[in-house]
């Protein structure tokens, strides 16, 4: 007989720590983990009974908080369609109204939608897209990557490849993993004057390169995992009109910047230029199901579908799945409606007079923001053990990595509960001398 007694709390800690790998973890030593009960617009609702302002929005993806009746409404509706059904041979509406939504409201040119599981997989989509696109052309020598540092890409094999090879997290693989091209990070800030200077390491290695390269591919003005950098739209513009010159492909990975957060819809837009290739995730399904995707344009499509395959090599079991698009298109609805450019603008004014108290403390190098994204990068490196509990004895729930500590709150935050988030971190920095 199945037991459903509900576990107590020392049971679910007691079976985690015996069983469960979370990111990045060990079995030997722990770092504090937090049942959570469930979650509620911008609360997680922990089992032994105290609530915290999510600040992390789940990574990236909450945006119109947890629990939102209209996107279960549309998880529930599509429940009694169906759940999932393959994607080889058979479509449906979910699948083809997000697709198509998709292609609206990206820049210009990206026509062609792969549907796929994680932010990882569409990252690997994108690297065989334009590795196929140049086996198309007669140029199979193209076939290595040109990134940034400080760039993270994802943690699968081909994502790693082009994540920074220090901070990227994925050292240890190093020998195993494809080699590639890196340039320096860019270093002229959102707001700062260009500097011409700034581009020319990517235009150096681009130059030496081109023969060998099938594309680059960056985070657009938001470095995220790897070092939580904002840079300047013209780097970006250059980047477009170097990879034109060099005919090498642009591939732009948005999993984290997408929807808004940066305050365009895509950060792109703050440069006006459309990659060759996009990648999708985090944001797309609202925090609600894992479902990333892969757009491009005309060019690469047609040559993948003129090249010896005939065919894009590639199709997850789970492409597609109608559940995660259903929510997605319900999100990009909710999206749409709730104004989320004043909603960005005013959690960004707000993060910049708030967090600006923190610049005066001893444990922090620097302060900055850009959208709903707030960073308080530290001199040192954060000890976890110590500073989670203290997060969450503040009532936030903010998870630092290293040197940063970071938040990017649900878009439906109010002020005081941002508020919240900003006291809490000043508080907690402040303790750290
Ligand atoms: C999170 C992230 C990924 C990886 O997505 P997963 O869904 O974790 O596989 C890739 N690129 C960027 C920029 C990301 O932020």
């Amino acid at each position: 007989m199945t037991d459903t007694t509900p576990l107590s709390n020392e049971q679910i800690l007691a079976l985690d720590q015996q069983h469960v790998w979370h990111p990045y973890s060990s079995f030997l030593n722990p770092t504090p983990v937090f049942p959570v009960q469930s979650a509620n617009g911008v609360y997680l609702h922990l089992s032994d009974g105290r609530r915290l302002v999510d600040g992390m929005s789940s990574w990236w993806c909450q945006l119109h908080g947890y629990n939102h009746p209209r996107l279960n409404q549309a998880l529930y509706e599509q429940t009694e369609h169906m759940a999932h059904v393959m994607f080889g041979g058979l479509t449906h509406e979910p699948a083809v109204r997000l697709a198509s939504r998709l292609v609206e409201l990206t820049p210009e040119g990206l026509n062609k939608v792969f549907l796929a599981d994680s932010g990882s997989v569409s990252v690997e989509v994108a690297l065989k897209m334009a590795m196929q696109y140049w086996h198309s052309q007669g140029r199979p020598d193209k076939h290595r990557f040109l990134s940034l540092r400080r760039g993270y890409h994802g943690d699968t094999f081909g994502a790693m490849s082009v994540c920074d090879p220090v901070t990227g997290m994925h050292q240890l693989f190093s020998h195993t993993l494809a080699s590639q091209v890196f340039a320096p990070e860019p270093q002229c800030g959102f707001d700062e004057p260009w500097d011409e200077h700034d581009i020319r390491d990517m235009q150096q290695r681009l130059e030496e390169h081109k023969n060998e390269l099938a594309a680059v591919i960056l985070e657009p003005i938001v470095q995220g995992a790897g070092g939580m950098r904002f840079y300047s739209p013209h780097y970006l513009k250059r980047v477009r009109e170097l990879c034109d010159e060099h005919n090498v492909l642009l591939i732009a990975d948005e999993i984290a910047t997408g929807f808004g957060r940066t305050g365009k819809l895509f950060a792109c837009e703050h440069a006006g230029i459309s990659p060759d290739i996009l990648c999708l995730g985090k944001g797309l399904t609202g925090g609600y199901m894992t479902l990333a995707a892969t757009l491009c344009n005309d060019t690469v499509s047609d040559g993948i579908c003129h090249g010896e395959a005939g065919v894009f090599m590639h199709g997850p079991t789970f492409m597609g799945n109608p559940l995660a698009c259903a929510v997605a298109n319900a999100s990009i609805d909710l999206l749409l409606e709730n104004d989320w450019r004043a909603q960005v603008s005013a959690i960004e004014s707000q993060l910049l007079s708030e967090l600006e108290a923190c610049r005066a403390l001893p444990a922090v190098a620097e302060v900055r923001v850009l959208g709903a994204i707030g960073v308080v990068e530290l001199h040192e490196p954060v000890d976890m053990n110590v500073v989670q509990p203290q997060f969450v004895e503040q009532g936030i729930w903010v998870r630092p990595f290293g040197k940063l500590v970071y938040i990017m709150p649900p878009f439906v935050i109010t002020p005081e509960e941002l508020r919240q988030l900003t006291q809490g971190i000043y508080r907690v920095v402040s303790a750290l001398g």
